[in-house]
């Protein structure tokens, strides 16, 4: 509880995604999903064309994450099994050591550390002093998201960092567990759907930070992010205008 009169330390709760927001995953996953195509066709004795390899690897990717329980979390067997079944002379198949293998490999490649978004450090080091409450949010792997937060010297601008699937629900429970000492909220990400449609019913100004991954299921669609920034450190004026 806070004592009457006494002003709150954090008067702002920031909860901002880590993925295609404060680090570019998407040139990693890039670059693993070219790798898993070559492989793919490696495997099936074929020559890939280097000009539509990535372009072919996301269209097979979104097209199951569309329609899988799991999204873009789906196992990736199902994306080497449909890259080879799309590419093959039938019926020609790629047996399970092989699909072992060049999952293997693609997990492997996707560990690569992925470089800042311009502004992330200075965003994060603004808001750290500038009493707010940061809060990292990822639907990924949280000891990884705290390991790049620690790679990249950005741990000691961050107050905590949560891994979850995010909806309405698990940004109402963010603001809950802050209610005392953090409004208003913010949140701030590069997912139209995850990060600012879901933020906004909780209640948050939300902030788009465009990223270079946009998932067929959100293409055109219309925008309501609050605001709508370039790179991470404007998140500073959005908080100064709360
Ligand atoms: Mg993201």
């Amino acid at each position: 509880m806070i004592r009457r009169g006494v002003r709150p330390r954090h008067r702002v709760l920031v909860v901002t995604d880590a993925d295609n927001t404060l680090w570019d995953t998407d040139r990693v996953y890039a670059r693993a999903q070219v790798g898993l195509l070559t492989r793919v066709a490696g495997a099936l004795g074929i020559k890939p064309s280097s000009k539509d390899s990535l372009r072919l690897v996301r269209e097979a990717d979104q097209a199951i994450a569309a329609s899988h329980p799991q999204h873009l979390r789906y196992p990736p067997a199902l994306l080497v099994e449909a890259l080879a079944g799309f590419m093959g002379p039938r019926p020609r198949r790629l047996d399970s050591g092989e699909v072992k293998a060049i999952v293997a490999r693609f997990i492997r490649d996707l560990q690569a550390t992925p470089r800042l978004r311009k502004g992330a450090t200075a965003g994060l080091r603004w808001l750290s002093g500038h009493d707010c409450t940061v809060i990292v949010a990822t639907e990924g792997d949280r000891r990884r998201c705290a390991r790049l937060l620690r790679h990249h010297g950005l741990a000691r601008f961050v107050d905590s960092c949560v891994s979850g699937t995010k909806s309405p629900a698990f940004f109402r429970t963010l603001r809950r567990l802050h209610e005392c000492r953090a409004l208003p909220c913010v949140a701030v990400g590069d997912q139209i759907d995850r990060d600012v449609e879901f933020a906004a019913r909780a209640g948050y100004t939300t902030v788009h930070l465009p990223g270079r991954f946009r998932p067929r299921w959100v293409r055109g669609r219309p925008l309501r992010a609050d605001y709508v920034i370039e790179s991470f450190d404007e998140i500073a004026a959005v908080v100064r205008r709360l």
